[in-house]
């Protein structure tokens, strides 16, 4: 496809540095721009297990990428290009659904999140103050 985007970095002027992040698209619903989604970890001390945290950054999406809904994607720093995209996509590194079968080793979090062991938590205080 023909990309007569100016900001676009490979066919435009758009010249990138700093960060470079990998992430989900999340929305696909501006013109040219998408919202890209990226997950961290976060330890919680007291129950000594992982709490999800999330940041959305928006970027912009260049027609010659055409980053859509549930990409993958990698985006990186560029100069400021409206009020709040300072970040590009510069290529899709698969899609949800494609990159299940041949997932990366990533460190997962384990399944009980701060939220069960809360209410585990609550539900052996009330066992306890039921048997005396
Ligand atoms: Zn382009």
């Amino acid at each position: 496809m023909e990309c007569k985007d100016r900001n676009c970095p490979e066919h435009g002027e758009l010249s990138t540095r700093g960060a470079v992040l990998d992430g989900l698209v999340v929305s696909d619903k501006m013109q040219g721009t998408v919202i890209v989604e990226r997950e961290r970890l976060v330890k919680v001390k007291k129950y000594d297990r992982y709490s999800r945290r999330t940041s959305r950054i928006p970027a912009h999406n260049p027609p010659c990428v055409n980053a859509r809904q549930g990409d993958r994607v990698r985006i990186m720093e560029c100069r400021k290009i409206s009020k709040t995209v300072n970040f590009v996509v510069v290529e899709k590194t698969g899609s949800k659904e494609a990159q299940k079968p041949t997932a990366e080793p990533e460190v997962k979090p384990k399944k009980t999140t701060v939220k069960t062991v809360k209410k585990k938590a609550k539900r052996t205080a009330k066992k306890e103050a039921e048997n005396g």
